[in-house]
């Protein structure tokens, strides 16, 4: 059997990695032209899928936890805070031998996902075909490739969604209400101990009382350990955001940057130090419009699709990158299983496989997909086997915060 995956983001590597390590042959395709043609996000929590990573992988693979995380070469915990009206109290999530959290810095988690797979770079899809013998897809270069199965890892705007479904991405793809200003900034000494003590990871302020929801996260930590790189997102429930008249399509820097200062007078002094700090260059000019994907059904085949391909999600729980991770490491099980014995060659024994992949996938993610666009902070999260997990947040112990690389 032979595997064409499209995308070599987080879930086509993903793909090909548990590929790879059951000795299915696989090709992987990526429109960008080389690992550094885009900004690959700031950090990703991993929890509950930690092992099952490791071990669906080839056992050569690096350490995920020294390769990634975004918090060395400090030797704090991962850790994210929630401030809730009403709470005196620092609750969150910790990262604990009961319950291992990495955060991941994006570019290390793809370059980690990425080992010893020959991702061949700068083959944008334009075109799929296929019937019951097997996939042909056509490159903008003028090449193509044939396989026995495609998966689609090609993200929000995919293009081989739109192969299965007819449909273009504006059909499908639903507008989240969410108004939303983004900085960065890089922080030393004092300060930069001050933001790790509010959370090691970052924290999320959850504000319905004043109007809004922000999340400031740890980029990473500069290699001498004195400084760290920091991203905040400001979020205000706003079913006005894609009318190309709203302010923020045209606001400036600076505009964006007062606007967020004056709504946020009311919190503490502390929670609004990191806003306040924020230099006006550094406030993100693009405007940020979130779009979610939920699909009720898919046709079962010899194409089908991972990923935010089949279920988009804004960032709010942090979830996007997680479902994609689980469904790799379930459809890298399901296509193993095709391969042994040469069931792939049989149509039907691929849709019914497939088909069983799509009900548990859709199912899964568009939970996801609807508790991120509620901005649920507290529904269930549920594990790579569909059951809930036991994440409670915990009261988060205070501890003294050392910089430096030795400490
Ligand atoms: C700001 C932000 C913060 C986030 N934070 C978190 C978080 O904390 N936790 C979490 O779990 N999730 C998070 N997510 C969600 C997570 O990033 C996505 O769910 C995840 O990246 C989806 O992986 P993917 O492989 O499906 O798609 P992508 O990562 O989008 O990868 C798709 C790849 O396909 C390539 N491609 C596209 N079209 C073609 C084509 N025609 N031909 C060839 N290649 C193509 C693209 O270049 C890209 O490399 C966040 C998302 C955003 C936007």
């Amino acid at each position: 059997m032979h595997v064409l995956i499209i995308g070599a983001g987080l879930g086509g590597l993903s793909l090909a990695q548990s590929l790879q390590k059951q000795g299915v042959s696989f090709e992987i395709f990526e429109r960008d032209a080389d690992e550094n043609a885009r900004f690959q996000g700031w950090a990703i929590a991993l929890h509950s899928i930690i092992d099952k990573l490791s071990s669906s992988f080839p056992s050569d693979m690096p350490d995920l936890r020294a390769s990634t995380n975004h918090l060395a070469p400090l030797k704090l915990p991962a850790q994210i805070a929630m401030y809730l009206p009403g709470r005196k109290d620092r609750l969150g999530f910790q990262d604990s031998p009961q319950m291992p959290i990495i955060r991941a810095e994006r570019r290390r988690l793809r370059d980690w996902l990425a080992t010893n797979i020959p991702v061949q770079w700068g083959r944008r899809v334009t075109r799929i075909e296929h019937d019951n013998d097997g996939v042909s897809v056509y490159f903008k270069d003028g090449s193509s490739a044939k396989g026995d199965i495609l998966v689609g890892a090609d993200g929000i705007k995919s293009v081989v969604r739109e192969h299965i479904l007819h449909r273009p991405s504006t059909d499908l793809l639903k507008v989240v209400p969410l108004a939303t200003i983004v900085g960065q900034l890089t922080l030393s000494g004092e300060a930069f101990k001050r933001q790790l003590s509010l959370g090691h990871s970052g924290y999320m302020c959850i504000r319905p009382d004043l109007g809004f929801v922000s999340f400031v996260g740890l980029h990473y930590v500069l290699p001498d350990g004195l400084s760290g790189r920091y991203y905040w997102n400001f979020m205000q429930t706003d079913p006005d955001v894609s009318n190309p008249d709203h302010w923020l399509q045209k606001a400036s820097q600076q505009e964006k940057l007062d606007y967020t200062l004056k709504s946020i007078t009311k919190m503490p002094p502390k929670l609004r130090e990191i806003f306040e700090m924020t230099p006006v260059d550094e406030i993100k000019p693009e405007s940020y419009v979130w779009c979610d994907l939920e699909l009720e059904s898919l046709p079962a085949g010899r194409v089908l699709l991972v990923g935010d391909a089949a279920h988009a999600m804004t960032p709010f729980r942090g979830e996007g990158g997680y479902h994609t991770l689980i469904d790799t490491l379930i459809l890298s099980k399901i296509l193993g299983e095709l391969d042994t014995g040469g069931k792939f060659k049989d149509v039907a024994a691929v849709q019914q496989a497939v088909a069983g992949y799509n009900d548990e996938m859709l199912r899964r993610g568009g939970q996801a997909v609807r508790d991120s666009r509620n901005l649920h902070a507290n529904a269930a999260r549920v594990g790579p086997d569909g059951k809930p997990l036991v994440v409670e947040m915990m009261s988060l112990p205070d501890v003294e915060i050392v910089l430096g690389a030795e400490a």
